[in-house]
């Protein structure tokens, strides 16, 4: 018997799978009610794990240099407009400073596929982590730095780095085309993927929502390709165009199929670090709340040098400042309040 789009998301919760077409019932047949049901579900099962922790990890924009050309990314290397920037090694090390002042346990170091760090200079990258977790071996380290070989992941995991993110962006190899250039594939992005795991990384995963010419066909595929990878991380965020982007002219993401997204993923992979993203808080001033309260349990503060914030814009409008800086955690720690979250000074490991 076909089963209803309620009965379908108890099946998602005994079962943590279903199948494309299963999701895809779930997304056609989304209402206001659906919505609150699954956002309900995700919540108690987040609680069940993590109680009512919400994580935090400093964001450090290393490098906005990239040799890649994605579409909707506004740091492209097609894009003339951007000026381009790469933080020192003490820059980055200062910057874990203060994120440790603050109570941060884990750095994120995220960037462009910048030649600086890649092909024969990829030992920097591995200096680097060495140098951060030598001076903070309490600290969890978060490369998010691209597609590399799998001996580079390697050199990365052996100097110490816990976690990886690479989002797959989208699961469908067609869509996947229409974002990125023919140098880039889905293939190669999801073998990264399988690698970064085999390595014993706590990989991210996950995709933009709402990006051009995106179906729910599509997100039911990213959804499955979710449950096969089973990725410790997820992290999703609505398409927000860039205007120096061939995407530029493009209607942003929906907020709301975002949040329900989040639910959902919640409800397959119960145990699952997911952020509320900056793209969420960048359309929506109580985007991460209302992402907390759809099961999401991390929250990514800016801890760049404030000099360069401005330069990592993915997309427009992109926050940096506000509650979206590192220096605002009292604030954001009392917004989480609000909403019966307490943030933690933990490395907030997946358990
Ligand atoms: N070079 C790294 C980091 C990329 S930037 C890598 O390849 O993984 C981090 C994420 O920002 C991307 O994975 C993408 O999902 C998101 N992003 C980039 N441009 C965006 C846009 N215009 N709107 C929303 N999210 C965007």
């Amino acid at each position: 018997m076909v089963k209803n789009r309620y009965e379908l998301i108890q099946k998602l919760e005994a079962e943590h799978r279903l199948s494309a077409e299963e999701y895809q019932t779930i997304l056609d047949e989304r209402d206001d009610a659906l919505t609150k049901a699954a956002a309900q579900r995700a919540e108690e099962l987040c609680r069940k794990t993590y109680g009512n922790q919400v994580f935090i990890r400093g964001l450090i924009e290393v490098s906005n240099y990239c040799k890649n050309n994605c579409y909707y990314c506004g740091i492209r290397c097609g894009n003339q407009k951007a000026e381009r920037y790469r933080l020192t090694g003490e820059e980055i090390l200062d910057s874990c400073e203060a994120g440790w002042q603050l109570g941060f346990r884990t750095f994120v170091l995220q960037g462009g596929e910048d030649p600086w760090y890649r092909g024969t200079h990829a030992g920097r990258v591995t200096e680097l982590v060495k140098k951060i977790k030598k001076a903070y071996p309490q600290c969890a380290v978060t490369l998010s730095l691209g597609e590399y070989e799998e001996a580079d992941y390697q050199a990365f995991r052996a100097a110490g780095a816990d976690r990886y993110l690479l989002r797959h962006e989208t699961a469908d190899a067609v869509h996947y085309g229409k974002l990125h250039p023919a140098e880039l594939n889905l293939e190669h992005r999801k073998q990264c993927l399988y690698t970064l795991k085999k390595l014993g990384f706590q990989t991210g995963s996950g995709f933009m929502v709402g990006s051009p010419g995106q179906t729910n066909a599509h997100l039911a595929k990213d959804l499955v390709f979710l449950q096969e990878l089973q990725p410790e991380m997820v992290g999703i965020g609505p398409f927000i165009p860039h205007q120096d982007t061939p995407l530029g002219d493009q209607a942003a993401g929906s907020v709301e199929l975002t949040l329900f997204l989040v639910s959902l993923i919640r409800i397959m992979l119960p145990h699952a670090l997911i952020p509320a993203t900056t793209a969420l808080g960048t359309l929506m001033e109580s985007g991460r709340e209302k992402a907390m309260l759809c099961g999401a349990n991390v929250i990514m503060p800016n801890l760049s040098p404030t000099d360069v914030r401005k330069k990592y814009t993915l997309y427009d409008n992109k926050l940096c400042t506000g509650d979206e800086a590192a220096e605002s955690l009292r604030h954001l720690t009392e917004r989480m309040a609000a909403i019966g979250r307490e943030v933690v000074c933990a490395r907030g490991d997946f358990t």
